[in-house]
């Protein structure tokens, strides 16, 4: 039998906002354990919460960029539960009346095609505290500390619909979690670090026979950070709960973990319900009435989301979307390429030198593209010498490796070290008849109407001049010569 599979994420999302949530704490998660808390991140009794105006705005954003409906009035509820990282016995959370809701986000299907994933809601919660164990794992441990550092630091919960447009496969999966991803750092809301959990999610995921309308039992793994355990995970629970269904055995709705070292999930415990956290709204919060103005005023500042970036730079630059795709992938590259391209006029050259030159070198260093030792305005300048004839591309690269160790400007490099390709065509004609002499049966193909070989004697010039010979000009020289 064939079956259908059902994602849905809920992705929690850490908001770049100065302070946390209901105080004025500081959000620093590099601080020493317990430097930024107060009376009301710690839950004291009778401590009064204050909305933090810049984490609705981002809500509202996020919510904006990811086409969904700003709800004229949002409301905050408690989510009651116990652990030694949530002080006040619940966190602050939105159950009913949430801020946004009823988007969608578009990637390309496993077919191709666009694909607009439904979003159910956006809304805004409070993260807990951090317990530190004393040993590697809690189960090694003698005992654990708590850090409220973390506590009530703002939190955008992003939760994909069920029933309308849901993921139907691994690969979909990843493109909705890449491109969410690349949104948000895109709107400015967040970092979205991967490393630092500031981008986390509960994953869950049923099958069901093929065409049937009723959904599985679901089964859901919470606290996600890497997108490689997120697939493995997913890829497992296919597996599993297709040999249940096929061999006739119940599958229950539970919550499961996903074991790294083994690359499989494991039961935990029965999924909990809405009901058992007995939600409630807050009743230090009165109900929110969200301005028309103040959305209108967030939407008039909402940037250049991705997809209208590669749609612009196609359109600006010409170059191919393959190319801009990469380019757009991270919002630092692409602000790269377009303060080079200010100052350059050949932009598929200027893209290709990014996308494999630069990028190998990025990688090469591990350094990010906000950190990339070569300046927009350098970088441009070694592109633009190369069309001119004044250096050639393999003479390009070494310069540009030099660039990005030493940071100085490719013009004194190439005079310093005589890099600057060879313009005296008498040289290159001495050089030539060199190497003609040197490989005569080679020269003697070349005259009898063979193209391919042409390429071995460009190698042997460029290896006599050190690379500083043209081999477009060297190309034309042999041509007269030998046809
Ligand atoms: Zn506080």
């Amino acid at each position: 039998m064939e079956y259908d599979t059902i994602i849905g994420f809920e992705t929690h999302v850490e908001l770049k906002t100065k302070t946390k949530l209901f105080c004025d704490c500081l959000v620093d998660s590099e601080a020493p354990p317990n430097t930024h808390t107060c009376p009301v991140c710690t839950g004291q009794p009778g401590a009064l919460p204050v909305l933090n105006k810049k984490a609705v705005d981002y809500a509202i954003r996020a919510g904006l960029a990811l086409h969904c409906t700003t709800n004229r009035h949002a409301r905050f509820a408690r989510k009651n539960y116990f652990y030694p990282d949530l002080p006040k016995g619940y966190q602050i959370s939105q159950y009913e009346r949430p801020f946004c809701e009823n988007g969608f986000l578009e990637i390309i299907d496993d077919c191709d095609q666009p694909y607009a994933v439904g979003i159910k809601r956006i809304h805004l919660e409070e993260d807990a505290g951090k317990l530190v164990h004393s040993a590697a794992s809690f189960e090694e441990s003698e005992y654990s500390l708590v850090d409220y550092n973390r506590s009530s630091v703002p939190l955008l919960e992003i939760v994909t619909d069920h029933e309308r447009n849901p993921l139907r496969s691994v690969s979909e999966a990843r493109a909705y979690l890449e491109k969410l991803r690349q949104i948000l750092i895109y709107i400015g809301i967040s970092d979205c670090v991967i490393e630092r959990g500031q981008f986390r999610c509960d994953v869950n995921i049923s099958i069901r026979p093929k065409g049937s309308s009723e959904f599985g039992n679901r089964s859901e793994i919470k606290n996600m950070a890497s997108f490689r355990f997120i697939m493995d995970a997913l890829e497992y629970e296919v597996k599993r709960q297709q040999g249940l269904l096929q061999s006739g055995k119940p599958l229950p709705q539970e919550t499961r973990l996903f074991d790294e070292g083994k690359r499989i999930t494991l039961p935990m415990r029965s999924k909990e319900d809405a009901p058992d956290y007995r939600y409630f709204p807050d009743p230090d919060l009165v109900e929110l009435e969200i301005d028309r103005i103040f959305v209108e005023k967030i939407q008039g500042t909402l940037p250049e989301l991705p997809d209208q970036k590669v749609d612009r730079i196609i359109e600006d630059y010409g170059i191919p979307k393959k190319d801009v795709l990469v380019l757009t992938k991270d919002k630092a590259v692409s602000d790269f390429f377009e303060s080079c391209a200010a100052h350059c006029d050949d932009r598929k050259r200027l893209c290709n030198w990014i996308i494999k030159d630069l990028f190998r070198l990025l990688k090469e260093a591990s350094v990010s593209t906000v950190e990339c030792p070569v300046s927009p305005e350098d970088f441009s300048s070694l592109v633009n010498m190369m069309p001119k004839g004044e250096i050639t591309d393999q003479i390009g690269r070494t310069v540009l490796e030099i660039m990005f160790e030493t940071r100085q400007q490719p013009e004194t490099i190439i005079e310093d070290q005589g890099l600057r390709a060879i313009q005296d065509t008498g040289l290159l004609e001495t050089v030539l008849d060199d190497v003609i002499a040197e490989n005569s049966d080679i020269a003697a193909q070349i005259k009898e109407g063979e193209t391919r070989p042409i390429d071995f004697l460009i190698g042997q010039v460029m290896r006599k001049t050190s690379g500083k010979a043209d081999p477009v000009r060297v190309r034309g020289l042999i041509q007269k010569k030998l046809t």
